[in-house]
């Protein structure tokens, strides 16, 4: 006898996860076991490209073996497949942490209705942020709009400390779908799950976090934590995060390495909230600042992604953070904004085709971090990067690749070329071979980009 069911989302976990613990303790006091399902979302598992997917199918199979095989994988409309289950096993309760993108609030409100049919609740505990998108308001009431005082707020809110792992989960032993197998995929993708989320994150605190502050811009070492998949499928809580930040911090690391990290983790976090507010930021701007006839269309829009994407734009930074994505599922920060930046300002691309682009490859592509961060780059976002500050990819290259050593691991074209020439191919006599002329006059670009930016002013 089944007397609640933990119905797994984006937490893909059981150390640090009240959901799980309200769900124990309800079948505690009835007297059964937990369900431990997730549900295959046909509409969520057709958006996400191979390289999400089959870093999904290794998260779950970890949790899995985590959950003593029983974990119960059902693949179907999460509205009919959820309240079906509750009502097999005669489960009063199905236990979730909230969802706060569009797609998973609209979800969940379904799924609330369907089970008050079935006669069962759906409670909704903590969720996959360390405040609540919502939660927080300015002293007028309203939502933040820039990110700095949000930061303030957030800080001043804190924190609850983090949950404990249960020591036993009573799981019930129901047929399961089986977990998904990986569907092909090309890319190397980081080890998914969550003992692999905390060994990773124990690595970092012990040798990386240090030196966080002067690191984390350098795509050439290794500066940053990788922590982005492991917290887009929960298999650790930021607040378990910000738990440990604290303890590392009290025990001697530098204050500025924790504040930055901690001020990442804030970044997260503001994301959330302001899509929260504007789901409709998924796909609208949420400022215009070009005009509708700024951006390229037809075969010469075409052509320009088409090289983007493939990492054959001639710009060696440019090329080796796209080649990165395809790879391996993943592209560090610096050159994330750097890539945006060239697919918008330089090809006049919208942001929205570098969005699917990356949602498709991206492991750790997440609507509301992707879409905002497009958003920022784009200069179209609440508090974002004015329109007028265009990367310029080779100097960006030359400051946070300087020897290189980053532009020559993705561009085997390029691996002849020593020292930070490899940033400017098109100086060397001969050019190396195989590797395309840039696409665009990078001055030329920016200066149509300013244009238009004035246009829209006027
Ligand atoms: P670290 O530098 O170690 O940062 C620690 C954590 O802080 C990250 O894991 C992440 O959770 C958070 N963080 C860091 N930078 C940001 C940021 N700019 N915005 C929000 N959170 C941040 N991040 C995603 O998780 N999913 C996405 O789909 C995504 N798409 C992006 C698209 C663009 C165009 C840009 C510019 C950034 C995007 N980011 C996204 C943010 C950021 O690039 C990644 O979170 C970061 O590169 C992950 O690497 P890391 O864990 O080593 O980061």
């Amino acid at each position: 006898m089944a007397a609640s069911v933990m119905w797994f989302r984006r937490d893909l976990r059981l150390h640090d996860n009240p959901a799980l613990l309200a769900a124990i303790e309800e079948a505690r006091d009835a007297g059964g076991d937990v369900v431990g399902l997730y549900v295959l979302d046909d509409a969520l598992w057709r958006r996400a490209g191979a390289a999400r997917l089959a870093y999904l199918a290794g998260s779950l199979a970890m949790l899995d073996d985590a959950c003593d095989g029983r974990l119960v994988v059902r693949r179907g409309d999460p509205r009919e497949v959820v309240p079906q289950v509750a009502r097999s096993v005669g489960a009063r309760g199905v236990h979730v942490a909230a969802g706060h993108e569009p797609y998973g609030r609209r979800r969940d409100g379904a799924v609330e209705e369907n089970l008050a049919d079935a006669g069962a609740v759906l409670t909704r505990t903590g969720s996959a942020y360390a405040v609540s998108p919502g939660r927080l308001r300015t002293g007028q009431g309203s939502p933040y709009q820039v990110f700095t005082p949000f930061r303030g707020a957030w800080l001043a809110h804190g924190w609850r400390a983090p949950a404990p792992r249960p020591r036993e989960v009573p799981w019930a032993r129901l047929p399961s779908d089986g977990v998904p197998a990986a569907p092909p995929c090309d890319a190397r993708l980081p080890r998914a799950g969550e003992a692999a989320a905390r060994r990773r994150w124990h690595e970092f605190v012990r040798a990386g976090l240090a030196g966080y502050a002067e690191g984390r811009d350098r795509p050439d070492l290794a500066g940053t934590s990788e922590m982005s998949a492991h917290l887009r499928w929960g298999e650790i809580h930021p607040r378990t995060m910000l738990a440990d930040l604290a303890a590392a911090e009290a025990a001697g690391l530098p204050a500025e390495a924790v504040a930055t990290y901690r001020s990442e983790l804030a970044w997260r976090e503001f994301h959330a909230d302001v899509l929260h507010h504007r789901p409709d930021a998924r796909r609208r701007s949420l400022r215009a600042v070009v005009p509708d006839d700024a951006w390229a269309n037809g075969a010469a829009e075409r052509d320009a992604f088409d090289a983007w994407a493939a990492g054959r734009t001639g710009f060696p930074l440019v090329d080796a953070g796209m080649r990165q994505l395809l790879a391996t599922g993943w592209m560090h920060n610096r050159v994330r904004m750097v890539v945006a930046s060239f697919l918008v300002k330089d090809l006049h691309v919208r942001w929205q085709r570098g969005a699917a682009h990356f949602m498709a490859h991206l492991v750790d592509g997440d609507v509301a971090q992707n879409q905002l961060n497009w958003q920022w780059v784009a200069g179209t976002g609440h508090d974002a990067a004015p329109y007028f500050r265009v990367f310029n990819p080779v100097t960006q290259g030359k400051r946070f690749d300087p020897d290189g050593d980053y532009v020559r691991r993705w561009v085997p074209e390029l691996r002849e070329v020593e020292g930070k020439r490899v940033q400017e191919p098109w100086r060397l006599d001969p050019p190396p071979e195989g590797y395309p002329a840039p696409i665009v006059d990078h001055a030329h670009e920016r200066r149509v980009a300013l244009d238009d930016f004035e246009r829209a002013r006027r």
